[in-house]
This record gives structure tokens, sequence and C-alpha cells, in this order.
């Protein structure tokens, strides 16, 4: 399994997910039911009143263009989420590549 160490859920209903590496995953509790993912043997962390998935739009399950909808419903047909569960989600490689 991933090496989860907590988790934490915003007020917006989204579920992040920390990992040992300082990094965390952002996503709906369908998403995470689809998963199979079991929190109760993680820590959990105070609730938080924002998160990426509804401040940054990132997440899991949301489009990889960052318009915060779901991935396979959003306008701009891509297919693809923001990022993938269990990997480091690099803002800034991600920028140069749209900038290339
Ligand atoms: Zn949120
Ligand atoms: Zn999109």
């Amino acid at each position: 399994m991933e090496k989860i160490v907590a988790y934490s859920k915003c007020s917006c209903g989204a579920i992040t997910i920390y990992f040992v590496d300082g990094y965390s995953n952002s996503m709906r509790p369908s998403t995470k039911k689809k998963l199979g993912i079991d929190l109760r043997k993680y820590k959990r962390l105070d609730n938080s009143y924002y998160c990426n998935h509804c401040v940054n739009h990132y997440g899991i399950d949301l489009c990889e263009c960052g318009s915060g909808k779901a991935v396979g419903k959003c306008e701009c047909g891509s297919n693809k989420s923001l990022e993938t569960f269990g990997e480091k989600y690099d803002s800034f490689a991600k920028m140069l590549e749209n900038f290339g």
C-alpha cells in the first residue's frame, strides 16, 4: 500500500491524504471509496477550511486542466486527472511543460 501517514477532511467535503514523503493527494470521498482506501488506521488531522481540492483544483479526481471539474466531465475533453494517487504533483514541472 502507498505510504500514507495521515489524512484530513475539508469543509468542501474533500479528503486529503498525506504521504510519508511530505506530499498529499486530495479527492472526493467517493473517489476514496472507489480506490478502496481504509483510512481508519491512519492518523486523522484536524479538519481544514480549505484544501488543494477547493482552492487550487488539485486532485486525483479533477481534470488536469485545472478547471476543478471531474475527470472526463470537463469541457476541455481531457480524460486525465491532475494528480495521480501516491505521486507527488510537481506544479513547477507542469508549468514548464505547459510553457513549452
Ligand atoms: Zn477543500
Ligand atoms: Zn479540463
